[in-house]
């Protein structure tokens, strides 16, 4: 999670060269802002396809301190459904 201008929030590092054309997992509509803890809105649009991709940034905006937070989608997790 980065805020506006890169400051890097959280865990950085991430790195899925490989992975670019892969299909993500569909982000949440609404998440909870790091700084006030009020809820923040999916500004991003899909595309026509309603697709996503590993790579993908989407950005939300914060209802209470309007401050925006933009995310890399990661791959899904497949390793969860490992039995
Ligand atoms: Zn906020």
């Amino acid at each position: 999670m980065y805020r506006c201008g890169g400051e890097p929030i959280g865990e950085t590092g991430s790195v899925y060269d490989d992975d670019l054309s892969a299909l993500a997992e569909t982000p949440a509509e609404e998440i909870v802002c790091v700084d006030c803890g009020g809820p923040c809105h999916l500004i991003t649009p899909a595309r026509e396809d309603g697709q996503w991709y590993v790579g993908d940034i989407v950005a939300y905006r914060c209802r209470d301190c309007r401050d925006r937070w933009d995310i890399e989608l990661p791959p899904i997790d497949t390793d969860l459904a490992n039995d």
